[in-house]
């Protein structure tokens, strides 16, 4: 048996999350300026950047699809967009942001009044400097989003509105990544949407995480297989569900990745079961960090958890993310920029998701194949095992632990927190149970 990477530190050693970090950060400055939506050559462009790092596969699902109750929709893509006066000048302009444009928004060139165009436009007041970001996904329309102190400046005057954009029928592309692990039909889900466009925290922040962990999963041994999704939200996982509905049963625990490079502390909200083996790990690497935290129950509202955990699938999929969604002004604003990320907020969100899946390959449930009375460790040259006077104690301690309760009810995790030993030690202790006879996994024959 190949011994299981265990411990968030041995599986971080490998990484220098400084420099990490610093990539982390460089993918997200690169892929900032791309015009991304839920369809279209933002998104395949972004795709495309990313398989330089993870050999993702690139899947395109037709247009008119159906997918429960949903059907794929028209793909946009966008060439150019302003809003010019009767003196020509440019008073909003595509190309110094592409948030100007309402995302989706439909082909308009013609001249309108003040007034007319005051109808299309969307604004902050309550922050003047920064342009909101907007959508209209299902309901054909045209605009632009300004910021308050432009909107207000703007005279009365013949405007010209100019969108060099195609909503037709094409495709809905997203991004696929399976790193295999020993035991095969056991998946982590990693879910990342991946369709807003010059948006660092939410959603680049996300993006970077993901495809770092991808490549770095790659690259050692491990128990679980991780599916890496790079979908556009809600329409991209409800798109992947239907057409992966006979495979879901794989999926044993799941995590959604987003917001993780702002400084706020991190928050995780739980699976709609709310105590699947992900809720408890994700709970005990939290407490076990030392930092503040918050722990959130489940609520159908927020990213593509609303998906995995709707009544029909039901998976354990939960949300580690820093700050959550709508609760820091800059949220879907122009203000989420690149000064709102940082390179050792993204490293320790990694870290963080690091040492999440450390646990979860570490954490199994035993049987005592000796349990009536304890069994003779010296015997067994269980004690030969014991490094340094300090090392040894604890070790002996968390054997005595793992013994008493491995009924097959209880994981190690479970007996972490009934004992507070250390984690890893618990599972260095079961490895020498496990080889000197006196413990057998106790395998779940269906999903938890
Ligand atoms: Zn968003």
């Amino acid at each position: 048996m190949i011994p299981v990477d265990h411990t968030g530190g041995s599986m971080k050693k490998k990484i220098d999350m400084v420099a990490t970090g610093e990539e982390m950060y460089s993918l997200i400055r690169r892929l900032y300026p791309i015009c991304r939506s839920i369809t279209g050559n933002g998104v395949r462009d972004t795709l495309q950047i990313l398989r330089e790092k993870v050999t993702l596969q690139m899947h395109e699902v037709p247009t008119g699809t159906k997918v429960f109750d949903w059907s794929v929709p028209k793909e946009w893509n966008i060439q150019d967009a302003y809003v010019k006066n009767s003196q020509g000048e440019k008073v909003i302009n595509f190309k110094e942001s592409n948030l100007h444009v309402l995302n989706y928004s439909i082909a308009v060139s013609r001249k309108v009044s003040l007034e007319e165009l005051r109808g299309h436009l969307f604004t902050l007041p309550e922050t003047p400097d920064w342009i909101p970001y907007r959508t209209s996904y299902y309901n054909e329309n045209w605009g632009f989003c300004v910021n308050y102190n432009t909107y207000r400046d703007l005279t009365d005057d013949t405007y010209e509105v100019y969108i060099d954009a195609t909503l037709e029928d094409g495709h809905l592309t997203y991004g696929e990544f399976l790193v295999e692990g020993r035991e095969k039909g056991h998946e982590v889900l990693i879910s990342t949407h991946i369709c807003h466009p010059s948006l660092c925290n939410d959603n680049l922040s996300g993006i970077a995480v993901a495809t770092f962990l991808a490549r770095h999963l790659s690259r050692i041994s491990l128990k679980y297989s991780y599916r890496f999704l790079f979908i556009p939200g809600t329409i991209g996982s409800i798109t992947w569900l239907s057409l992966n509905e006979k495979n879901v049963d794989r999926i044993w625990h799941g995590l959604v990745a987003t917001c993780l490079g702002d400084s706020g502390s991190f928050t995780y909200k739980k699976t709609r079961q709310g105590d699947a083996e992900i809720d408890d790990v994700v709970a005990y690497v939290l407490e076990q960090s030392e930092k503040d935290y918050r722990i959130a129950d489940f609520a159908p509202y927020g990213y593509d958890e609303r998906q995995y955990c709707s009544p029909g699938f039901d998976l354990p999929v939960g949300c580690l993310m820093r700050t959550t969604h709508g609760e820091y002004p800059q949220y879907h604003t122009s203000a989420d920029d690149l000064s709102f990320v940082s390179p050792e907020n993204l490293a320790e969100s990694l870290s963080m998701y690091l040492e999440v899946i450390a646990v979860l390959e570490g954490n199994r449930t035993y049987i005592n194949m000796n349990p009536k009375c304890e069994p003779q460790l010296g015997m067994r040259g269980l004690y030969q095992k014991i490094g340094g006077a300090e090392q040894g104690k604890k070790l002996q301690l968390a054997m005595l632990w793992v013994l008493n309760m491995s009924d097959g009810n209880h994981s190690l995790l479970d007996i972490a927190r009934r004992s507070k030993q250390q984690f890893d030690i618990l599972c260095e202790a079961a490895n020498h149970l496990e080889e000197a006879g006196l413990l057998k996994q106790s395998f779940p024959q269906v999903q938890p």
